[in-house]
């Protein structure tokens, strides 16, 4: 634990590693500093991309999820062969995902977070699949995975920012002295729900909430305010 805080509060250090005071020095820290919220995008914000882009397309193989095939690189890779062998690049995919558009109120709700908390989206999307409809929440900060596209535009590979990104980068943030309060749906928040100072699940499915009791589990964006006020240590209002 002291290992810990001494990781994420670096100034607990002058401390002198007494118990009582970092964990007085890292209250006191928490009490000031700048509270972020940090929200999963699809599930949360948008809908589930590649299952509208498979709707759209009407091809039924990009369907496939991690609970049909679990190693996410096998995935991935049958993916961009798919999208390649139906002549699909980066310009077709980003046509189609721009008719597309955000859940019913996401905009609304992004816009009142913003102007109660700095906001960013952690994800695990790619940012050139995200860009459509990233233009219509306004472009809020987007931490996720980039493609690799050659000349013509075809996809040809994607690379992910590091493992378990969204826990990691509120680590980070926590190193630099931020409260964080996320929310998110499904099994891949459930560790950034965890790292959290506050964690909430968000249109999650039965089996997410029941698995993971300790969070709070609600499912429209008005019951999501008042967690998000909950879980705020500022006299916050709708
Ligand atoms: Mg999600």
């Amino acid at each position: 634990m002291d290992v810990l805080l001494h990781t994420l509060y670096p100034s607990a250090c002058f401390l002198g590693g007494d118990k009582r005071q970092i964990s007085m020095c890292v209250n006191d820290l928490k009490g000031k500093s700048v509270e972020l919220a940090c929200l999963d995008l699809e599930g949360v914000l948008i809908p589930e991309i590649w299952i509208e882009f498979a709707n759209k397309t009407g091809i039924e193989e990009l369907k496939a999820t991690t609970r049909d095939i679990p190693d996410y690189d096998v995935l991935m890779k049958q993916r961009l062969r798919i999208l390649d062998e139906h002549g699909l690049g980066l310009n077709e995919i980003q046509e189609v995902i721009a008719t597309l558009e955000p859940l019913p109120g996401a905009r609304e709700f992004i816009d009142w977070l913003r102007e109660r908390f700095q906001v960013i989206i952690l994800s695990d999307t790619f940012y050139e699949f995200s860009q459509p409809l990233m233009r219509q929440l306004g472009f809020p900060t987007l931490f996720c995975h980039r493609l690799e596209t050659d000349e013509s535009g075809r996809v040809v590979d994607y690379t992910l920012r590091q493992k378990d990104p969204k826990r990691q980068s509120i680590l980070a943030l926590q190193g630099l002295y931020y409260r964080t309060i996320a929310a998110g749906d499904s099994y891949n928040d459930t560790t950034m729900l965890g790292q959290a100072d506050a964690g909430i699940l968000f249109k999650s499915p039965q089996n997410v909430i029941d698995e993971f009791p300790q969070f709070p589990a609600v499912h429209e964006y008005e019951d999501l305010k008042k967690e998000f006020i909950k879980a705020s240590n500022r006299d916050l209002s709708l």
